[in-house]
């Protein structure tokens, strides 16, 4: 295979999204990933105009997700703020990796699919269909659990469960 433009001979993909929090759905999509390419970089972005302020600040988030991926060493995950293609040129990402469940990520992965490739022709999206087991699980439903006493053990791993107790007891009692 060719070098590419950093320098990293292998395959590499972006795996774009605003993680608040990581889930075990995300995770699953992350791993699978990580079979097929040379190396997965996980990027959470900073700010996003399509959801509310993130519970968990940038830099958190990446934490949940590194000690959630420890026994993955081809993965890196990164903060970004700039267009998920201008990302995968800079990172030298082939290939942008997106999960998707049920029929709802579909419409707006076909519009960001568009744009991305009218802008990048050359970076192609590969799509993953969600595990069946976390074909419901979204980060928003989560901490909507959370916020309401639920349990969420088997959606997301221990340590991102014990954070979202804290983090959204703060917020209530603030
Ligand atoms: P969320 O909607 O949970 O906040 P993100 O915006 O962080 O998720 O999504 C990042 C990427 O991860 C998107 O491609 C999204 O479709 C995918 N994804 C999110 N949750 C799951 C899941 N449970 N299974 C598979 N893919 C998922």
């Amino acid at each position: 295979m060719e070098a590419q433009s950093n320098g990293y001979a292998g395959r590499i993909a972006v795996c774009p999204g605003s993680y608040d929090p990581v889930t075990y759905g995300h995770l699953d999509i992350i791993r699978r990933g990580a079979k097929i390419f040379d190396k997965v970089v996980v990027a959470v972005v900073n700010a996003s105009v399509r959801k509310n302020a993130p519970l968990f600040d940038a830099d958190e988030r990446i934490a949940l997700i590194e000690q959630s991926l420890t026994d993955v060493p081809n993965v890196e995950v990164v903060k970004f703020d700039i267009l998920v293609v201008d990302l995968a040129r800079e990172v030298g990402a082939s290939v942008i990796l997106k999960g998707l469940r049920a029929i709802s990520d579909f419409e707006y992965e076909f519009e960001m699919n568009q744009l991305n490739r009218s802008m990048a022709p050359e970076v192609e999206s590969v799509y993953m269909m969600a595990s069946p087991m976390y074909s419901f699980v979204s980060s928003s439903g989560i901490k909507e659990m959370v916020r309401f006493g639920g349990t969420v053990d088997e959606m997301v791993p221990p340590h991102v469960a014990v954070r979202l107790a804290e983090a959204l007891k703060s917020q209530t009692s603030s």
